[in-house]
C-alpha cells in the first residue's frame, strides 16, 4: 500500500464524511448547521519498535502503565498517527468570547472526537482490506483514560505517539504543535503493515514552541505558567465547570486560539526578548 495513496484517501474521506460537518439534529443553533470541523489531516508514521515507545514507560515521561505498540498488537510493524486541524471557522469562533467556549469549539471538541474515531476506523478498514492486521488503541477494551490526579495520563498517549511519528513537538501549554498548528485533534492506528517511517525534524520535546507566553495570557484560570507549563488541576476544574454549563458538551481551548502557534509552527523569538518578557510577567504576577 502506497503511503501517498493512504494520505489521499484519508484527505478525501475527511472532506466527504457527513460526520465532519455539524448536522441539524445536533446543532446548538441554526448558525452551526453545516459547520465543517476539520481541515485535511496530517499523517505521520512511526516504527512500532521505536525505542521512544519504551522510554515512555519511564516515570518522568508517562509511566509503566503506558503500553507499547507491540503490547497492543504483537505483530505491529508501524503506527500511523494523524492530526486533524480545526477549520478557521472553528478557531475564529472560539476567539469571539474570552471566558467560555464558543458553540463552534464545543461542537469541534465533542462531535470532532467522534469523527477522529471514525477516521481511525476508516484507516483500519482500508488496511484490513489490503490484508493487514490492525488495532485502534483508543477504542480497544484495554484502553484506560485517566484524566484525574496524580497521573492525568492514559495508557496510550496520542500526542506522544505523534511526537514519535514526526508530527511535531509539545508546547508550554502542554498542547502539541504541528506544521498545521496546535488547534486540532489526534488519532492513531497500530498496524502489521511495514510502512516507511517519518524522520523527526526536531530533537527537543518542545522545540516548536517559542515560549512567547501568549497561551498563558489567554488562559481564563491562569493554569499555565513559564515555570510549570500547564497545571492539570485548574484546567481540569475549569473544564468541569464548562461540562456543567454546556452539558453534555464541554471544552475551552483558549490556549489554542489567538496564539502564534494556532495554525502553524511559530517563529522563534529572540532569546533575550523572551527573557525580558518572562521577567516582566513574573514581576507583574508577584504584585497581584
Ligand atoms: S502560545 Fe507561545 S508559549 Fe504558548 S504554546 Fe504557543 S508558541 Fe508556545
Ligand atoms: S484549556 Fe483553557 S483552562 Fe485549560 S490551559 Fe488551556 S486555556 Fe487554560
Amino acid at each position: 500500500m502506497q503511503r501517498k495513496w493512504m494520505e489521499d484517501v484519508c484527505d478525501t474521506y475527511t472532506w466527504k464524511s457527513p460526520n465532519n460537518y455539524v448536522g441539524s439534529e445536533k446543532a446548538l443553533s441554526t448558525s452551526m448547521i453545516g459547520l465543517r470541523i476539520f481541515d485535511s489531516p496530517l499523517l505521520g508514521v512511526a516504527d512500532a519498535r521505536d525505542p521512544l515507545f519504551e522510554k515512555m514507560k519511564e516515570a518522568s515521561v508517562i509511566g509503566q502503565h503506558v503500553l507499547a505498540p507491540t503490547e497492543w498488537l504483537p505483530q505491529a510493524k508501524s503506527v500511523i498517527s494523524f492530526f486533524l486541524p480545526f477549520t478557521k471557522e472553528v478557531r475564529d469562533g472560539n476567539k469571539k468570547i474570552a471566558d467560555w467556549p464558543s458553540q463552534e469549539w464545543l461542537h469541534a471538541r465533542i462531535e470532532g472526537q467522534v469523527f477522529v474515531l471514525e477516521l481511525c476506523r476508516y484507516l483500519d478498514s482500508i488496511l484490513l482490506e489490503a490484508g493487514h492486521t490492525n488495532l485502534i488503541p483508543a477504542t480497544d477494551p484495554r484502553f484506560t483514560m485517566n484524566d484525574k490526579p496524580p497521573t492525568f495520563t492514559s495508557n496510550w498517549s496520542e500526542r506522544h505517539v505523534a511526537f514519535v511519528a514526526g508530527l511535531g513537538t509539545f508546547s508550554l501549554s502542554k498542547g502539541f504543535i504541528t506544521k498545521k498548528g496546535v488547534a486540532g485533534r489526534f488519532g492513531s492506528v497500530v498496524t502489521s503493515l511495514a510502512l516507511t517511517t517519518d524522520v523527526r525534524k526536531y530533537t527537543e520535546i518542545d522545540e516548536y514552541c517559542n515560549h512567547c507566553g501568549t497561551c498563558l495570557e489567554n488562559c481564563p484560570v491562569n493554569a499555565i505558567s513559564y515555570e510549570q507549563g500547564k497545571r492539570h488541576e485548574p484546567c481540569g476544574a475549569y473544564l468541569d465547570k464548562t461540562a456543567v454549563k454546556f452539558s453534555p458538551r464541554y471544552g475551552c481551548g483558549k490556549c489554542q486560539v489567538n496564539v502564534p502557534c494556532e495554525h502553524g509552527i511559530p517563529v522563534r523569538t529572540n532569546k533575550l526578548m523572551q527573557t525580558i518578557r518572562q521577567s516582566a510577567i513574573n514581576f507583574v504576577e508577584k504584585d497581584r
